[in-house]
């Protein structure tokens, strides 16, 4: 008892500052991943939370987690997850703003941090590191350089999307004019982009990762993305991936071989569903999970792109008429602000009438316990690597509609490298459009066909395959043990 004690004092020992770019797409991931810091290696996090509080809610409530193992001593008064508010000014709206200023707001957020930092430390809880999500890396380097705390970077896409990210800094032998020439016009999607590039599969043009979607250049974001990874890999202590072995070891290898900074692949960081940390700024409508519960087994398409998305009316009306032709049961994220100019409630109601009681649409879904439940079938998806990887650990196949940056490479391995998915194919002749009658075929045939059911086994190999990652003792549980490790 006594050294089990003595254990404990010492893996409580360390005291995290953590933030995320504000974006749900990375705050998700960071707080999972300290979590795990928490319950697995008892640490202290302190998470500053950079989100805008949303109009006409509360802030989010300080929130605390005890570690399981410290029930009973005196460790459990003291909250081992802090969560403490910095929201950054004008950035309510994140379709009215650019990328570009985004970063600009996370980095000027650097001198609240370090005050906070030299307030716990002289509140007597010393900080020993601060955890940061890859895109807060500006904000966090020069107050780690100037108080000597080391800082883990935690990159919240797939590693696939950072060794070429890797590459392009080196300019060699891929060049940032060849990335933003794959998608212009003249190219041809399916003609090869680069072919032998280390850790990477031969990439077609419709692969390469572009930023049309918003209202930054392609070329001035990806400047930008550089400029952080150069950054990032001279003055990181480390970088983790949330990403499992088995799923992309070579690309990994090759990142490690590389690269100057250390690198773990320590993913998944998957939600616990029964602690009390609140993750989502948006409220989850968990009344789909009763209604879920009503559905016959694997019946279920899910239907989300994520928090960034925009439909145009053109898509989001394709959409509609090939969900509901398709004639399958289906749950579908339809956030208020997916599609500019509609009247929502109005075009709600015209679903669910349409749906003749097969469909129900929300706002936001609790998105873990709808991928974890035995109705759900399918994930027709924008393929952000979080939903990606949540799809995977649940094992759930996908339907892929990318839509921008790293999501067009996620599909590419969903359906050529993994097996799980095939694509939403109506991108074929750009410009073209979505046409409902390729959604309402390709939504039959991933529910009801024979690719259906291969892409569904295939899956939950997969599943089992990257479970076996994160079993105490598994490759996940071991990196995230030595990167635990190197901070002493
Ligand atoms: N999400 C959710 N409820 C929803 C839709 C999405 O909780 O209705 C979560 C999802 O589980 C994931 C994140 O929001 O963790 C979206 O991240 P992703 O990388 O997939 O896409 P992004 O929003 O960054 O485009």
């Amino acid at each position: 008892a006594l050294q089990e004690q003595q254990g404990r004092k010492e893996k409580q020992q360390h005291h995290a500052v953590a933030l995320a770019f504000p974006t749900s797409g990375h705050v998700n991931p960071v707080i999972r991943f300290c979590k795990l810091l928490v319950k697995l290696h008892g640490f202290a996090v302190t998470f500053v939370d950079l989100r805008p509080v949303p109009e006409g809610s509360q802030a989010l409530p300080h929130t605390s987690m005890a570690t399981p193992s410290s029930a009973g001593d005196e460790q459990q008064s003291v909250p081992l997850f802090r969560r403490v508010q910095i929201p950054i000014a004008g950035v309510s709206d994140l379709f009215n703003i650019s990328f570009q200023s985004l970063f600009e707001k996370t980095a000027s957020v650097g001198p609240d941090l370090e005050r906070l930092i030299v307030s716990l430390n002289d509140q007597g809880r010393p900080v020993t590191c601060i955890v940061a999500s890859f895109n807060a890396t500006f904000t966090v380097q020069s107050v780690a350089d100037k108080l000597h705390i080391p800082f883990v970077a935690l990159y919240p896409c797939a590693a696939s999307r950072l060794l070429f990210t890797h590459y392009l800094s080196r300019d060699d032998p891929i060049s940032l004019q060849s990335v933003i020439e794959a998608h212009s016009p003249t190219k041809d999607r399916e003609d090869v982009f680069c072919r032998g590039l280390p850790g990477l599969p031969t990439l077609f043009n419709k692969d390469v990762p572009h930023f049309k979607h918003v209202k930054d250049e392609t070329r001035d974001l990806w400047e930008l993305i550089i400029r952080i990874w150069k950054a990032c890999s001279a003055k990181a202590h480390a970088v983790a991936i949330n990403t499992v072995q088995d799923l992309e070891e070579t690309t990994c290898r090759a990142l490690a071989d590389a690269c100057d900074v250390p690198i773990y692949d320590v993913g998944f960081w998957m939600e616990d569903l029964s602690d009390d940390i609140a993750i989502s700024s948006w409220k989850e409508d968990k009344s789909c999970i009763p209604w879920l519960d009503q559905q016959p087994n694997a019946s279920v398409l899910y239907i989300s792109f994520g928090s960034l998305t925009l439909l145009s009316q053109a898509e989001f009306h394709a959409f509609i008429d090939g969900v509901i032709s398709s004639k399958q049961r289906f749950l579908w994220v339809l956030r208020p602000d997916l599609v500019k100019d509609i009247d929502y409630s109005v075009m709600v109601m015209d679903i669910m009438e349409k749906s003749e009681g097969k469909g129900l649409v929300i706002e936001w879904a609790p998105q873990l316990q709808v991928l974890a439940h035995p109705s759900v079938g399918g994930f027709l998806t924008h393929c952000g690597w979080n939903s990606t990887s949540e799809s995977i650990a649940f094992g759930v196949p996908m339907l892929c509609w990318p839509y921008f940056s790293d999501q067009l490479l996620n599909a590419r391995y969903i359906v050529d490298e993994w097996k799980v998915g095939f694509e939403l194919d109506t991108k074929k002749e750009e410009g073209s459009g979505l046409k409902s009658q390729e959604i309402e075929t390709a939504i039959w045939a991933f529910m009801e066909g024979e690719e259906g059911k291969i892409v569904r086994k295939n899956a939950q190999k997969l599943k089992e395959k990257a479970s076996c990652c994160l079993l105490e003792n598994g490759p996940s549980y071991m990196k995230l043990k030595a990167l635990v490790d190197s901070l002493k």
